[in-house]
C-alpha cells in the first residue's frame, strides 16, 4: 500500500515517533511524504521514503495529485490544530480529496494508530480491488 505521509512543523517530532513506533509495519509499504517531513522520518527510522517538495513549495499539492489519481491509499497528515489559519488551505485540500476518493484519513496520532494497525491486520484490501 502507498502511504501519504504530512506533519506540520509542531507535529514533527510526533511523526518521527509515530513512524519509529510503527517501523515494522511501515516498512512493508511504500511511503510518500512532503520534503521535510520525508527526511526526518528518514533520519529518525531509516526507512526509505519517497520525497516531494517541501509542503510550501507545493509537496502538499504533490500528495493531492497522486490522491487524485488514486495512487495513495492511506493518509496520515498530522496537522497543527493551534495555526489553523496559516495552515487551513492545505489541509483542507488534502481532506477534500481523501473524502471525494473515499481515501483513509488520519489527522491526529490516535486515528493514525488505528489505521496502521488495521492496515497490518488486511483491512486495506479492498483498496487493491478499487484499482
Ligand atoms: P514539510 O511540509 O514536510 O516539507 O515541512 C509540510 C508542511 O506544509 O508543513
Amino acid at each position: 500500500m502507498n502511504i501519504g505521509l504530512v506533519a506540520h512543523d509542531s507535529k514533527k517530532k510526533l511523526m518521527q515517533n509515530f513512524c519509529i513506533a510503527y517501523r515494522g509495519i511501515l516498512s512493508k509499504n511504500n511511503l510518500y511524504a512532503t520534503g521535510t517531513t520525508g527526511r526526518l522520518v528518514e533520519e529518525a527510522s531509516n526507512l526509505t521514503v519517497h520525497k516531494y517538495l517541501s509542503g510550501h513549495l507545493g509537496g502538499t499539492q504533490q500528495l493531492g495529485a497522486q490522491i487524485e489519481q488514486n495512487e495513495i491509499d492511506l493518509v496520515i497528515f498530522l496537522r497543527d490544530p493551534l495555526n489553523v489559519k496559516s495552515n487551513e488551505p492545505d489541509v483542507n485540500n488534502i481532506v477534500r480529496l481523501c473524502d471525494a476518493h473515499n481515501i483513509p484519513l488520519a489527522t491526529n496520532l490516535a486515528t493514525a494508530e488505528l489505521l496502521v494497525k488495521s492496515l497490518d491486520r488486511g483491512d486495506l484490501e479492498w483498496r487493491e480491488m478499487y484499482k
